[in-house]
């Protein structure tokens, strides 16, 4: 579903991805750790192209990233992305972030959106909340909201990077237990986080990366008993 095959990528002289090879499978869950700086936010944004790619190549299902236009709305609809700080339309209410990509970018009939809506909003528990503005939810709830925000595209791939970081600790696992169930689902998640409880629960592979490069992957049980590097058993000693 998703193959990087030697991605570079320069802000200006700084070299933040360096020669990144990463192949996901449909239905994989893959967790991307590593340290501050690491690269992580910059891999996500180059696979539904927030950012331009310096080198290398990045396929969604077979497909090359398009560069703009219609091609390119159509990736950001396949490639669902949910953010630290959650990103809805603070003006628009929940219901109505949720419809607007179906309806504009999928071209769904409005009925048929809501319909769909309505049931995502059902499945992340917060179906009450559908005429609230983003204001007026807990964090918990608006990130919630961006998840089905994300699933009404119906996307082949979901990144999701840092989603609990901006949460207050009793958010968490409502937000976590939704992933938890997307990737019971067979949703293809690639999910940047320091939850490694998530990370035991659900990723099919843990992903360390430090100073712009893959440096280990492998099975979460393997990866947190038994890390390979010395880079990675020092991020490990430090969030554990
Ligand atoms: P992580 O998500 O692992 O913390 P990032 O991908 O955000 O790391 O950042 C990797 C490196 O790229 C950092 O050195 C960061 O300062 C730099 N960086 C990220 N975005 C930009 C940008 N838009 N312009 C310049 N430098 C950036
Ligand atoms: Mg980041």
């Amino acid at each position: 579903m998703v193959s990087v095959r030697g991605l570079h990528k320069w802000f200006g002289p700084l070299h933040v991805l360096k020669d990144v090879d990463l192949t996901v499978a449909a239905g994989e869950v893959v967790v991307v750790v590593g340290p501050s700086g690491s690269g992580k936010s910059t891999l996500c944004r180059c696979l539904n192209r927030l950012e331009t790619i310096g080198q290398g190549s990045v396929e969604i299902d077979g497909e090359p990233l398009p560069a703009e236009g219609r091609a390119l709305a159509k990736l950001r609809a396949d490639v669902g992305m949910v953010f630290q700080s959650f990103n809805l339309f603070g003006h628009k209410t929940v219901l109505e972030n949720v419809t607007l990509g179906p309806t504009k970018v999928r071209r769904i009939p409005r009925a048929e959106a809501k319909e769909r809506a309505y049931a995502l909003l059902e499945r992340v528990g917060i179906a009450d909340k559908a005429h609230h503005h983003p204001a007026q939810l807990s964090g918990g709830q608006q990130q919630r909201a961006a998840i089905a925000r994300a699933l009404a595209m119906r996307p082949k791939v979901l990144l999701f990077d840092e989603p609990t970081s901006a949460l207050d600790p009793e958010m968490v696992n409502e937000v976590l237990d939704v992933m938890v169930s997307l990737a019971a689902e067979g949703m293809t998640m690639i999910v940047v986080t320091h939850e490694m409880g998530f990370a035991r629960r659900a990723a099919d592979r843990v992903v360390f990366m430090d100073d712009g490069r893959i440096v280990e992957s492998g099975a979460p049980d393997d990866f947190f008993a038994n890390p390979q590097t010395e880079r990675a058993r020092d991020f490990l000693s430090k969030i554990l």
